[in-house]
Protein backbone atom coordinates (compact mmCIF):
# COMPACT_ATOMS: atom_id res chain seq x y z
CA UNK A 1 0.00 0.00 0.00
CA UNK A 2 2.86 2.29 0.99
CA UNK A 3 4.49 1.73 -2.21
CA UNK A 4 1.34 2.70 -4.28
CA UNK A 5 0.86 5.45 -2.58
CA UNK A 6 4.57 6.46 -3.24
CA UNK A 7 4.87 5.06 -6.64
CA UNK A 8 1.93 4.32 -9.27
CA UNK A 9 -0.63 6.47 -8.12
CA UNK A 10 1.23 9.49 -7.49
CA UNK A 11 2.78 9.33 -11.05
CA UNK A 12 3.17 13.28 -11.91
CA UNK A 13 3.71 12.61 -15.92
CA UNK A 14 1.34 10.11 -17.49
CA UNK A 15 1.89 9.68 -21.30
CA UNK A 16 -1.23 8.14 -23.25
CA UNK A 17 -0.84 7.70 -27.44
CA UNK A 18 -3.86 8.32 -29.93
CA UNK A 19 -3.82 6.85 -32.92
CA UNK A 20 -6.40 8.88 -35.44
CA UNK A 21 -8.09 6.84 -38.15
CA UNK A 22 -7.18 7.56 -41.98
CA UNK A 23 -9.63 10.19 -43.77
CA UNK A 24 -11.32 9.74 -46.85
CA UNK A 25 -8.60 11.02 -48.98
CA UNK A 26 -6.13 8.63 -47.79
CA UNK A 27 -8.82 5.93 -48.10
CA UNK A 28 -9.26 7.00 -51.93
CA UNK A 29 -5.35 6.47 -52.23
CA UNK A 30 -4.78 3.05 -51.04
CA UNK A 31 -3.18 3.85 -47.96
CA UNK A 32 -3.86 1.41 -44.99
CA UNK A 33 -3.50 1.54 -41.38
CA UNK A 34 -0.33 0.64 -40.24
CA UNK A 35 -0.45 1.16 -35.88
CA UNK A 36 -2.14 -1.58 -34.09
CA UNK A 37 -3.44 -1.83 -30.20
CA UNK A 38 -1.84 -4.70 -28.11
CA UNK A 39 -4.08 -3.79 -25.34
CA UNK A 40 -5.19 -0.62 -23.63
CA UNK A 41 -1.25 0.20 -23.04
CA UNK A 42 1.26 -1.16 -26.09
CA UNK A 43 0.98 0.07 -29.51
CA UNK A 44 2.72 -2.03 -32.32
CA UNK A 45 3.90 0.12 -35.73
CA UNK A 46 4.48 -2.02 -38.87
CA UNK A 47 6.86 -1.25 -40.93
CA UNK A 48 5.35 -0.31 -44.48
CA UNK A 49 7.96 -1.92 -46.50
CA UNK A 50 7.36 -5.22 -44.59
CA UNK A 51 3.45 -4.18 -45.20
CA UNK A 52 2.78 -7.08 -47.29
CA UNK A 53 3.39 -9.71 -45.39
CA UNK A 54 2.62 -8.45 -41.83
CA UNK A 55 -0.96 -7.89 -42.67
CA UNK A 56 -1.02 -11.43 -43.09
CA UNK A 57 -0.54 -12.23 -39.92
CA UNK A 58 -2.71 -11.91 -37.21
CA UNK A 59 -2.43 -9.73 -33.63
CA UNK A 60 -1.23 -12.82 -31.81
CA UNK A 61 2.18 -13.01 -34.05
CA UNK A 62 2.57 -9.62 -34.62
CA UNK A 63 2.62 -9.69 -30.41
CA UNK A 64 5.19 -12.68 -30.90
CA UNK A 65 7.30 -11.15 -33.60
CA UNK A 66 10.34 -8.64 -33.43
CA UNK A 67 8.13 -5.59 -34.66
CA UNK A 68 8.87 -2.62 -32.26
CA UNK A 69 6.39 -2.62 -29.68
CA UNK A 70 6.05 0.80 -27.36
CA UNK A 71 4.35 1.03 -24.08
CA UNK A 72 2.23 4.19 -22.29
CA UNK A 73 0.24 4.79 -19.71
CA UNK A 74 -2.36 4.41 -22.02
CA UNK A 75 -3.48 3.68 -25.72
CA UNK A 76 -6.24 4.40 -27.72
CA UNK A 77 -7.10 3.22 -31.14
CA UNK A 78 -8.89 4.74 -34.04
CA UNK A 79 -12.18 4.54 -32.88
CA UNK A 80 -11.60 6.22 -29.54
CA UNK A 81 -13.59 9.66 -29.00
CA UNK A 82 -12.40 12.52 -27.13
CA UNK A 83 -14.89 11.57 -23.79
CA UNK A 84 -12.85 8.03 -23.82
CA UNK A 85 -9.66 9.89 -23.71
CA UNK A 86 -10.71 12.53 -21.58
CA UNK A 87 -12.04 9.90 -19.03
CA UNK A 88 -8.61 8.23 -18.56
CA UNK A 89 -6.81 11.09 -18.34
CA UNK A 90 -7.59 15.06 -17.37
CA UNK A 91 -11.06 13.39 -15.79
CA UNK A 92 -8.95 11.81 -12.29
CA UNK A 93 -7.46 15.78 -11.96
CA UNK A 94 -10.29 17.54 -11.77
CA UNK A 95 -10.92 16.67 -8.25
CA UNK A 96 -7.23 17.71 -7.15
CA UNK A 97 -7.38 21.25 -9.72
CA UNK A 98 -10.33 22.19 -7.84
CA UNK A 99 -8.57 21.62 -4.23
CA UNK A 100 -5.41 23.78 -5.43
CA UNK A 101 -3.41 21.28 -7.57
CA UNK A 102 -1.82 22.42 -10.22
CA UNK A 103 -2.22 19.96 -13.28
CA UNK A 104 -0.98 20.22 -17.52
CA UNK A 105 -2.19 18.42 -20.44
CA UNK A 106 -0.23 19.13 -23.54
CA UNK A 107 -1.45 17.02 -27.07
CA UNK A 108 2.28 16.33 -28.99
CA UNK A 109 2.72 15.06 -32.19
CA UNK A 110 3.41 15.86 -36.11
CA UNK A 111 1.18 18.47 -38.05
CA UNK A 112 -2.20 16.76 -38.80
CA UNK A 113 -2.02 14.01 -36.27
CA UNK A 114 -5.20 15.36 -34.28
CA UNK A 115 -3.30 17.55 -32.03
CA UNK A 116 -6.13 20.07 -32.07
CA UNK A 117 -9.14 17.42 -32.50
CA UNK A 118 -7.69 15.90 -29.03
CA UNK A 119 -7.38 19.43 -27.76
CA UNK A 120 -10.57 21.49 -28.61
CA UNK A 121 -12.40 19.21 -31.36
CA UNK A 122 -16.00 20.30 -32.90
CA UNK A 123 -19.61 20.00 -31.47
CA UNK A 124 -20.23 16.09 -32.44
CA UNK A 125 -16.71 15.24 -30.33
CA UNK A 126 -15.98 18.48 -28.19
CA UNK A 127 -11.92 18.11 -27.13
CA UNK A 128 -10.03 18.16 -23.80
CA UNK A 129 -10.31 21.48 -23.39
CA UNK A 130 -13.95 21.55 -23.45
CA UNK A 131 -14.68 18.62 -21.71
CA UNK A 132 -12.35 19.70 -18.59
CA UNK A 133 -14.55 22.63 -18.08
CA UNK A 134 -17.63 21.05 -18.74
CA UNK A 135 -16.92 18.51 -16.03
CA UNK A 136 -15.05 21.55 -13.77
CA UNK A 137 -19.05 22.92 -13.63
CA UNK A 138 -20.49 19.42 -12.80
CA UNK A 139 -17.89 18.63 -9.72
CA UNK A 140 -18.91 22.40 -8.89
CA UNK A 141 -22.56 21.75 -8.85
CA UNK A 142 -22.27 19.09 -6.38
CA UNK A 143 -20.08 20.92 -4.14
CA UNK A 144 -22.98 22.59 -1.47
CA UNK A 145 -20.10 24.16 0.52
CA UNK A 146 -18.03 25.82 -1.04
CA UNK A 147 -17.85 28.75 -3.50
CA UNK A 148 -15.84 28.88 -7.07
CA UNK A 149 -15.11 31.13 -9.39
CA UNK A 150 -13.71 29.61 -12.69
CA UNK A 151 -11.41 32.22 -14.92
CA UNK A 152 -9.72 31.43 -18.77
CA UNK A 153 -7.02 32.91 -20.67
CA UNK A 154 -5.93 31.68 -24.13
CA UNK A 155 -3.03 32.55 -25.42
CA UNK A 156 -0.24 31.76 -28.21
CA UNK A 157 3.17 31.30 -28.33
CA UNK A 158 4.49 32.00 -31.49
CA UNK A 159 8.04 32.14 -32.45
CA UNK A 160 8.93 33.38 -28.58
CA UNK A 161 6.03 35.55 -28.41
CA UNK A 162 3.09 36.14 -26.38
CA UNK A 163 -0.20 36.58 -28.21
CA UNK A 164 -3.63 37.09 -26.40
CA UNK A 165 -5.74 35.21 -28.41
CA UNK A 166 -9.06 36.57 -26.35
CA UNK A 167 -8.25 40.33 -27.96
CA UNK A 168 -7.81 40.95 -31.35
CA UNK A 169 -4.36 42.85 -31.08
CA UNK A 170 -1.20 42.30 -32.79
CA UNK A 171 0.99 43.17 -30.10
CA UNK A 172 3.02 40.57 -28.08
CA UNK A 173 2.76 40.23 -24.06
CA UNK A 174 5.21 40.34 -21.44
CA UNK A 175 5.81 37.33 -19.29
CA UNK A 176 7.48 38.58 -16.26
CA UNK A 177 8.53 37.00 -13.21
CA UNK A 178 6.52 37.67 -9.80
CA UNK A 179 8.02 36.50 -6.75
CA UNK A 180 4.45 35.33 -5.17
CA UNK A 181 2.58 34.50 -8.31
CA UNK A 182 5.55 32.77 -10.42
CA UNK A 183 4.97 34.08 -14.45
CA UNK A 184 3.08 36.57 -15.28
CA UNK A 185 2.11 37.46 -18.72
CA UNK A 186 1.11 41.34 -18.22
CA UNK A 187 -2.29 42.44 -19.52
CA UNK A 188 -3.07 38.90 -20.75
CA UNK A 189 -7.06 38.91 -20.47
CA UNK A 190 -8.82 36.65 -17.95
CA UNK A 191 -12.49 36.32 -18.39
CA UNK A 192 -15.03 35.31 -15.63
CA UNK A 193 -16.55 31.71 -17.17
CA UNK A 194 -20.20 31.51 -16.32
CA UNK A 195 -20.75 28.19 -18.02
CA UNK A 196 -19.14 25.68 -19.71
CA UNK A 197 -21.25 26.36 -22.91
CA UNK A 198 -19.49 29.93 -23.56
CA UNK A 199 -15.97 28.04 -23.99
CA UNK A 200 -16.42 26.40 -27.54
CA UNK A 201 -17.39 30.17 -29.46
CA UNK A 202 -14.22 31.86 -27.39
CA UNK A 203 -11.58 28.18 -28.58
CA UNK A 204 -13.22 28.92 -32.02
CA UNK A 205 -12.69 32.68 -32.18
CA UNK A 206 -9.45 32.62 -30.39
CA UNK A 207 -8.42 29.89 -32.69
CA UNK A 208 -8.92 31.74 -36.13
CA UNK A 209 -6.48 34.47 -34.51
CA UNK A 210 -3.75 32.07 -34.64
CA UNK A 211 -0.91 32.49 -36.53
CA UNK A 212 -0.78 30.65 -39.97
CA UNK A 213 2.30 30.50 -41.63
CA UNK A 214 2.88 32.18 -44.72
CA UNK A 215 5.29 29.81 -46.82
CA UNK A 216 3.05 26.20 -46.26
CA UNK A 217 -0.77 27.29 -46.18
CA UNK A 218 -1.87 24.03 -45.17
CA UNK A 219 0.79 23.61 -42.39
CA UNK A 220 -2.28 26.16 -40.31
CA UNK A 221 -0.88 26.83 -37.08
CA UNK A 222 2.11 24.46 -37.39
CA UNK A 223 4.32 26.44 -35.79
CA UNK A 224 2.49 27.93 -32.68
CA UNK A 225 1.37 27.14 -29.44
CA UNK A 226 -2.01 27.54 -28.00
CA UNK A 227 -2.33 27.34 -24.30
CA UNK A 228 -5.59 27.49 -22.64
CA UNK A 229 -5.06 28.21 -18.82
CA UNK A 230 -8.58 27.21 -16.11
CA UNK A 231 -7.86 28.96 -13.26
CA UNK A 232 -10.32 27.61 -10.59
CA UNK A 233 -10.58 29.52 -6.97
CA UNK A 234 -12.44 27.73 -3.48
CA UNK A 235 -13.19 29.33 -0.70
CA UNK A 236 -16.09 28.20 1.94
CA UNK A 237 -19.48 29.81 1.41
CA UNK A 238 -20.44 30.75 5.20
CA UNK A 239 -17.14 31.16 7.03
CA UNK A 240 -15.46 34.48 8.28
CA UNK A 241 -11.85 34.06 7.43
CA UNK A 242 -11.86 32.44 4.71
CA UNK A 243 -9.63 29.95 2.67
CA UNK A 244 -8.57 30.23 -0.51
CA UNK A 245 -7.29 27.24 -2.88
CA UNK A 246 -6.19 27.78 -5.91
CA UNK A 247 -5.84 25.46 -8.96
CA UNK A 248 -5.00 25.75 -12.37
CA UNK A 249 -5.48 23.39 -15.05
CA UNK A 250 -3.09 24.24 -18.21
CA UNK A 251 -4.33 22.75 -21.59
CA UNK A 252 -2.06 23.24 -24.46
CA UNK A 253 -2.05 22.11 -28.59
CA UNK A 254 1.53 22.06 -29.18
CA UNK A 255 2.73 23.51 -32.37
CA UNK A 256 3.86 20.15 -34.77
CA UNK A 257 6.79 18.32 -33.50
CA UNK A 258 8.18 17.36 -37.48
CA UNK A 259 10.67 20.11 -36.98
CA UNK A 260 11.56 19.06 -33.72
CA UNK A 261 11.90 15.46 -35.27
CA UNK A 262 14.26 16.94 -37.88
CA UNK A 263 15.86 19.02 -35.88
CA UNK A 264 16.58 16.39 -33.45
CA UNK A 265 17.86 14.04 -36.60
CA UNK A 266 19.99 16.61 -38.35
CA UNK A 267 21.96 17.89 -35.31
CA UNK A 268 19.98 20.87 -34.92
CA UNK A 269 21.17 21.65 -38.73
CA UNK A 270 17.74 22.42 -40.02
CA UNK A 271 17.54 24.25 -43.59
CA UNK A 272 16.39 27.22 -42.30
CA UNK A 273 17.83 27.61 -39.08
CA UNK A 274 14.65 30.06 -37.95
CA UNK A 275 12.53 27.82 -37.79
CA UNK A 276 13.55 25.64 -35.36
CA UNK A 277 10.55 25.66 -32.74
CA UNK A 278 12.91 26.73 -29.33
CA UNK A 279 9.67 26.67 -26.82
CA UNK A 280 8.99 22.85 -28.21
CA UNK A 281 12.83 21.73 -27.67
CA UNK A 282 12.40 23.53 -24.45
CA UNK A 283 9.62 21.73 -23.30
CA UNK A 284 10.67 18.24 -24.62
CA UNK A 285 14.28 19.09 -22.84
CA UNK A 286 11.80 19.35 -19.37
CA UNK A 287 9.77 16.50 -19.81
CA UNK A 288 12.72 13.99 -20.94
CA UNK A 289 14.14 15.31 -17.25
CA UNK A 290 10.48 15.18 -15.69
CA UNK A 291 10.55 11.44 -16.88
CA UNK A 292 13.90 11.08 -15.20
CA UNK A 293 13.42 12.43 -11.78
CA UNK A 294 10.12 9.94 -12.11
CA UNK A 295 12.79 7.10 -12.36
CA UNK A 296 14.44 9.09 -9.25
CA UNK A 297 17.41 10.22 -11.17
CA UNK A 298 18.09 13.67 -10.11
CA UNK A 299 18.09 16.20 -13.09
CA UNK A 300 18.12 19.64 -13.58
CA UNK A 301 15.02 20.55 -15.05
CA UNK A 302 15.86 23.79 -17.92
CA UNK A 303 12.52 25.50 -17.56
CA UNK A 304 14.28 28.82 -18.24
CA UNK A 305 14.69 28.21 -22.28
CA UNK A 306 11.65 29.29 -23.77
CA UNK A 307 8.15 31.00 -23.06
CA UNK A 308 6.51 28.14 -22.96
CA UNK A 309 8.42 26.56 -20.29
CA UNK A 310 8.22 29.92 -18.01
CA UNK A 311 4.99 29.84 -18.66
CA UNK A 312 3.73 26.34 -18.13
CA UNK A 313 6.64 25.63 -15.06
CA UNK A 314 4.02 25.81 -11.93
CA UNK A 315 1.88 23.05 -13.43
CA UNK A 316 4.79 20.62 -14.43
CA UNK A 317 6.81 20.62 -11.59
CA UNK A 318 6.54 20.21 -7.22
CA UNK A 319 3.28 17.73 -7.18
CA UNK A 320 1.72 19.10 -10.52
CA UNK A 321 0.39 16.73 -12.53
CA UNK A 322 1.36 16.04 -16.33
CA UNK A 323 -0.21 14.08 -18.82
CA UNK A 324 1.37 13.81 -22.36
CA UNK A 325 -1.03 12.93 -25.26
CA UNK A 326 0.99 11.93 -28.31
CA UNK A 327 -1.03 11.70 -31.22
CA UNK A 328 -0.04 10.15 -34.08
CA UNK A 329 -1.47 8.78 -37.94
CA UNK A 330 -2.41 5.37 -38.46
CA UNK A 331 -1.94 5.87 -42.14
CA UNK A 332 1.25 4.19 -44.02
CA UNK A 333 2.49 7.55 -45.69
CA UNK A 334 3.23 8.98 -41.98
CA UNK A 335 5.68 5.89 -41.02
CA UNK A 336 8.11 7.97 -40.13
CA UNK A 337 6.55 10.70 -38.46
CA UNK A 338 4.49 8.05 -36.14
CA UNK A 339 7.24 6.28 -34.88
CA UNK A 340 9.22 9.52 -34.60
CA UNK A 341 6.86 10.91 -31.96
CA UNK A 342 6.30 6.90 -30.55
CA UNK A 343 10.04 6.80 -29.42
CA UNK A 344 9.77 10.21 -28.35
CA UNK A 345 6.50 9.80 -25.91
CA UNK A 346 8.13 6.62 -24.68
CA UNK A 347 11.61 8.47 -23.93
CA UNK A 348 8.94 10.72 -21.95
CA UNK A 349 7.48 8.10 -19.87
P1 LIG B 1 -3.15 18.82 -35.89
O1 LIG B 1 -3.80 19.81 -34.99
O2 LIG B 1 -2.30 17.82 -35.15
O3 LIG B 1 -2.41 19.44 -37.01
P2 LIG B 1 -5.87 18.15 -36.55
O4 LIG B 1 -6.42 17.97 -35.19
O5 LIG B 1 -6.19 19.41 -37.24
O6 LIG B 1 -4.29 17.92 -36.57
O7 LIG B 1 -6.34 16.89 -37.41
C1 LIG B 1 -6.19 16.80 -38.82
C2 LIG B 1 -7.49 16.26 -39.41
O8 LIG B 1 -7.76 14.94 -38.97
C3 LIG B 1 -8.69 17.10 -39.04
O9 LIG B 1 -9.56 17.16 -40.15
C4 LIG B 1 -9.33 16.31 -37.91
O10 LIG B 1 -10.72 16.54 -37.82
C5 LIG B 1 -9.01 14.87 -38.27
N1 LIG B 1 -8.83 14.04 -37.08
C6 LIG B 1 -7.80 14.16 -36.21
N2 LIG B 1 -7.88 13.25 -35.22
C7 LIG B 1 -9.00 12.53 -35.46
C8 LIG B 1 -9.64 11.43 -34.78
N3 LIG B 1 -9.13 10.88 -33.67
N4 LIG B 1 -10.79 10.95 -35.31
C9 LIG B 1 -11.30 11.49 -36.44
N5 LIG B 1 -10.75 12.52 -37.12
C10 LIG B 1 -9.61 13.04 -36.65
MG1 LIG C 1 -3.67 21.90 -35.09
Amino acid sequence: HQLMKKGVSQATLQVAVRCRPLNDFEKSRGYVSITRLVDDKVVIVLDPEHLKEQRETNLDVLKRSKEKQYVFDRALGENATNAMLYNVTVAPLVHGVLRGLNATVFAYGATGSGKTHTMVGDDQDPGLMVLSLRDIFEHISREQEKQFIVECSYMEVYNELLYDLLENSEKPLELREDPKQGAVVVGLKRILVPSADHIFALLREGNKRRKTESTDANATSSRSHAVLEILCTRSDKNCYAKQVYQGKLALVDLAGAERAHETNNAGRQLRDGANINKSLLALANCINALGKRKKKEFVFVPFRNSKLTRLLKDGLCGNSRTIMVATVSACNQQYHHTVNTLKYANRAK
